[in-house]
């Protein structure tokens, strides 16, 4: 496990505990190179399901992404990354439940929308501005990394009449 900001493999485990009522384990790990602390998640891998992407090509899905993807769009944001894993996990249950193990990408950013938009504004119209235009959960990590302040808040001040709560 990579450390976030240097890049270093070597890290140490300084606290492990239950989460997600069991379902998962939380280690808070301290880089061995930086000394910066992350948090990694374990938990029991779900049934296969397949994301279909705009341009026709299928993948795996990958619930690794996805909890980044929504990660990013509550960058400085008040939700903990247990809330966010939380949610990750209410979406995968609505995806697993689907007849069809093949999903397609638009649809599981609505259902990603649904969950941010009764928890934070913000997050919610950051991903929804960004997911709704490129519909694929890579290329959406790449631009609200480079997203900075000002032009989150235009793109906020663009949208509000769209969205309008
Ligand atoms: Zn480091």
């Amino acid at each position: 496990m990579r450390c976030p900001e240097c890049d270093a493999t070597e890290n140490r485990v300084v606290d492990t505990r239950d989460s997600r009522g069991g379902h998962a384990v939380r280690r808070r790990r301290e880089c061995g190179v930086c000394s910066t602390r992350f948090t990694t998640y374990e938990h029991i891998e779900e049934r296969n399901l397949y994301v279909l992407k705009q341009d026709g090509r299928t993948e795996e899905f990958d619930r690794t992404k996805l909890s980044r993807s929504i990660t990013i769009a509550c960058t400085k944001r008040p939700i903990t990354q247990d809330e966010i894993e939380v949610m990750v996990d209410l979406i995968l249950d609505n995806l697993t439940n689907q007849l069809e193990s093949e999903i397609s990408a638009s649809y599981i950013g609505e259902i990603v929308m649904e969950h941010l938009a009764p928890l934070d504004r913000v997050a919610y119209i950051r991903f929804a501005s960004v997911y709704r235009n490129f519909q694929d959960i890579g290329e959406f990590q790449e631009v609200v990394r480079d997203l900075s302040t000002e032009e989150e808040r235009s793109v906020q001040s663009q949208n509000q009449e769209e969205f309008p709560f």
